[in-house]
């Protein structure tokens, strides 16, 4: 039984006096009233709660080869045109796993996209591709950029014209990552130097569309470049001054 009392820290709502634990924004606190000292630190453990364990199970369907090849096919054109990586998100829908592509701004070493869209499906995640000879991992940038963007997050590397490449996966909950297992992409067939290539026969006849690959701008070389979103808007008219 616990015997101190728990507050939770909410605008305008006052802590209780005396010794109590303080749940706040940044975590759990323990606020302590002493003759000698009033003190509020971080609170490691809560005496009287039972403990809890960091754990992780994946409830997605298993990602289909097709869908897989699909980004595969659209990463390689990527390659071929500007020696660059790009980035796909995937939702999901009663049809199963989609493929969307942002609007998207790209070079060898990075992309930035636009995830603002609303999709006609839940978004389960994003995958993007490490070119040349960049293998498959999760960089500090990636790490950074789906720190506050839950759901599996997959890296397929070293895309070239080739048809091999490598594969990370990995799910992120509120900035905790987790792997996932290889048998949840699916049709994974292992060649060499622990690179897969897809076993995907349909994927012959399927054909990138053209918004896909319209939706791929290089960065600009321009110093004064924000944004990708600036690309699609107009010139500002110049004011004629006096
Ligand atoms: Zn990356």
């Amino acid at each position: 039984m616990i015997d101190v009392k728990i507050h939770l820290k909410k605008p305008g709502v006052k802590t209780p006096k005396g010794t109590c634990y303080v749940v706040a924004k940044n975590g759990a606190f323990i606020k302590r009233e002493e003759w000698w000292a009033r003190a509020i630190v971080p609170a490691k453990r809560i005496v009287g709660l039972d403990e809890e364990q960091t754990s992780f199970q994946l409830l997605l369907p298993p990602f289909p080869a097709l869908e897989l090849a699909k980004a595969h096919k659209f990463f390689r054109q990527t390659y071929i045109r500007f020696g660059s990586e790009a980035c796909v998100l995937f939702y999901h829908t009663v049809d199963g796993y989609k493929i969307h592509v942002p609007q998207q701004c790209v070079d060898a070493g990075g992309v930035e996209c636009d995830t603002s869209e609303v999709l006609p499906g839940d978004v389960c995640g994003s995958i993007h591709s490490h070119v040349g000879g960049v293998k498959a991992y999760h960089s500090i940038v990636d790490q950074q950029d789906e720190e506050y963007w839950d759901g599996v997050h997959i890296t397929l590397g070293v895309i070239t014209t080739r048809q091999d490449f490598s594969l990370s996966v990995q799910a992120v909950v509120n900035g905790h990552r987790f792997p996932v297992d290889m048998d949840w992409t699916q049709g994974l067939v292992p060649v060499k130097n622990g690179r897969f290539v897809i076993d995907c026969p349909e994927i012959e006849n399927w054909v990138i569309p053209e918004e896909w690959t319209e939706r791929v701008h290089p960065f600009p070389n321009d110093a004064n470049f924000i944004s990708f979103k600036e690309i699609k808007k107009p010139p500002k008219p110049r004011k004629e001054g006096p």
